[in-house]
């Protein structure tokens, strides 16, 4: 139980992905604060059933993008837990179009929900990690299309690469006071964001996956709980692709 008494903050924590690593990290001792944006009702059932495991889990409506929404956020957090130990900069939205079709909108929409909210979490959490001097760990849910870039991703692409540029600047700045930062680039995994895409397109992926199938969102988590743990104290500033074998 090596989360037991400790805080993690993770954002998007209602649906998909996040909300796997929310009820993983409960299951393993750990106290959560998560953040939605529109979905109460999933947000509420998760506080439900992760309460029912003795720990402290609490959701809060906000939008990653909003720096100030953000500082308060993480201030309200460190008030109500008493402390943080971990962040998972997990939120993220995709607004897919070839660069001749795409808006402007759909390119600050992306950006700032997928990348600026990773500073704006980051940097408040950051400065709790090092006031607390009891090291801790940051870890950013970024994507193999901002490895290898996807047609129809520009925006996604660039947002997801940026966050592994953040990931190894970031790990250089906070190494020295224990505190690890790490970035996991995903591949296909089963979420409402993938179960949008059209049967033919799945088809096709899929066939070109080594290992044949969608990730599930409990291999996820469980990799996100590892990379938190002290168990992997020694890693930091890495890349891991968790894809099946995609972006080998
Ligand atoms: P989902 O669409 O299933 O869930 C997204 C979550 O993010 C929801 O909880 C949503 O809240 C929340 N959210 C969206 N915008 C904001 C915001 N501005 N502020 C706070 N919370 C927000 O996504 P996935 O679980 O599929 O993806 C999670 C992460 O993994 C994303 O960063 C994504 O890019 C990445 N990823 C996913 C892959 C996949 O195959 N699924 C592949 C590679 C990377 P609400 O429910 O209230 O809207």
């Amino acid at each position: 139980m090596s989360f037991q008494g400790k805080t993690a903050v993770v954002t998007g924590g209602s649906r998909g992905i996040g909300r796997a690593i929310v009820q993983e990290l409960a299951r393993q001792g750990c106290n959560v604060a998560f953040t939605y944006r529109s979905n109460e009702e999933a947000a509420q059932s998760l506080v439900s059933e992760c309460e029912a495991l003795g720990v402290r889990v609490q959701a809060f409506n906000m939008d990653a993008a909003d720096f100030e929404a953000a500082q308060t956020f993480i201030k309200d957090v460190k008030t109500q837990f008493g402390g943080i130990h971990f962040l998972v900069n997990n939120a993220g939205i995709t607004r897919d179009k070839l660069i001749l079709m795409m808006k402007e909108d759909d390119w600050d929409a992306v950006l700032d929900t997928n990348l600026k909210s990773v500073f704006n979490l980051s940097k408040a959490v950051a400065a709790i990690l090092v006031r607390q001097k009891q090291g801790g760990s940051i870890l950013n849910i970024s994507s193999i299309s901002g490895v290898v870039g996807m047609p129809g991703q520009t925006n996604y692409s660039a947002s997801k690469a940026g966050m592994i540029g953040f990931t190894k600047a970031l790990a250089k700045e906070l190494a020295s006071r224990d505190i690890t930062v790490n970035a996991l680039a995903l591949g296909m995994i089963e979420t409402d964001m993938t179960g949008a895409l059209d049967a033919e397109y799945r088809a096709k992926v899929t066939e070109q996956i080594p290992l044949k199938r969608f990730g599930k969102v409990t291999e996820i988590a469980r990799i996100t709980a590892f990379l938190l743990s002290p168990d992997a104290a020694y890693i930091t500033g890495q890349v891991i692709q968790a894809d099946g074998g995609l972006a080998m």
